[in-house]
């Protein structure tokens, strides 16, 4: 038997941010391979499937890369319906390719279900647009995160010349971040907001400067930094009181 395997994007948290396909797709899998943060509820719509665990939590690697590409090759030969479920959008941050390449060396049916990526569910909360006429004109989604192995890259000149920018995995170094970019010559002043929990009942905007950004602390669940000058709202919002850390419940 040769079944298909589906990378399905599991959306920031919400259950129903999810795509109807993604939902149809776990309603009749036999097998799901999922993340860690993906949400019990979104889980559950798997009802007939058995659940495997296979996620990576801030870099921390629970199991290694080939060996979730050897699982879902050998499940796609016993099973039809097999879902990798990817939190946010599959392609983004994900390693899909390496899944993706390995399905297709092994001559295995491989599809992939767009998801809603971590920083458009941010973009939501703090109800900024990522893009503005006269002001922003381009977005960049960026990760200083380079896994072992791998060559550095720079992150920093890719965040100086974009309007807007989406830092993902980058509140466990938020310090060393505006640290590089102050010294990279980005203003001190530049608006940024942090997002954690996007889209969960747990969520949490704050706004802030790239100054204030180098004495972040206190951020444990997933977030992600956005930066450029069309927060600067957020930033006198809260500078008058008006925190958007409540105005921006889920
Ligand atoms: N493929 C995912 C990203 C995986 S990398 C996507 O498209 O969203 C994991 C990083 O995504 C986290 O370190 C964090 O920066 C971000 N992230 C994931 N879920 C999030 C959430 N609910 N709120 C804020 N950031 C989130």
């Amino acid at each position: 038997m040769s079944g298909r395997v589906y990378l399905v994007g599991a959306g920031p948290g919400a259950p129903d941010l999810l795509t109807l396909r993604a939902v149809r797709l776990l309603e009749s899998a036999d097998i799901v391979f999922h993340d860690a943060l993906v949400h019990p509820g979104t889980l559950a719509l798997a009802a007939r499937a058995e659940k495997i665990a296979v996620g990576k939590r801030c870099g921390r690697h629970t199991t290694a890369q080939r060996f979730i590409n050897r699982r879902l090759i050998d499940a796609a030969g016993v099973h039809a319906t097999v879902v990798r479920l990817k939190g946010g959008d599959p392609l983004l941050f994900g390693r899909a390719q390496e899944e993706i390449d390995a399905l297709e060396a092994a001559g295995i049916d491989c599809v992939v279900v767009p998801g809603i990526t971590a920083a458009l569910a941010a973009s939501a909360a703090v109800r900024t647009s990522m893009t503005r006429r006269g002001l922003s004109r381009n977005v960049t989604f960026v990760t200083p995160r380079t896994g072992a192995g791998e060559e550095g890259h720079d992150w920093a000149q890719a965040v100086l010349a974009a309007d807007t920018s989406a830092i993902y995995m980058g509140v466990g170094e938020a310090v060393a971040i505006a640290a590089t970019l102050v010294a990279r010559g980005a203003s001190r002043r530049l608006p940024v907001m942090i997002v954690e929990n996007a889209s969960l009942p747990e969520q949490r905007c704050l706004a802030m400067t790239l100054a204030e950004l180098g004495s972040m602390r206190g951020i444990s669940g997933p977030a992600i930094i956005l930066i450029g000058e069309v927060y600067a709202q957020g930033q006198a919002a809260s500078a008058a009181g008006g925190l958007p850390e409540r105005a921006c419940a889920a």
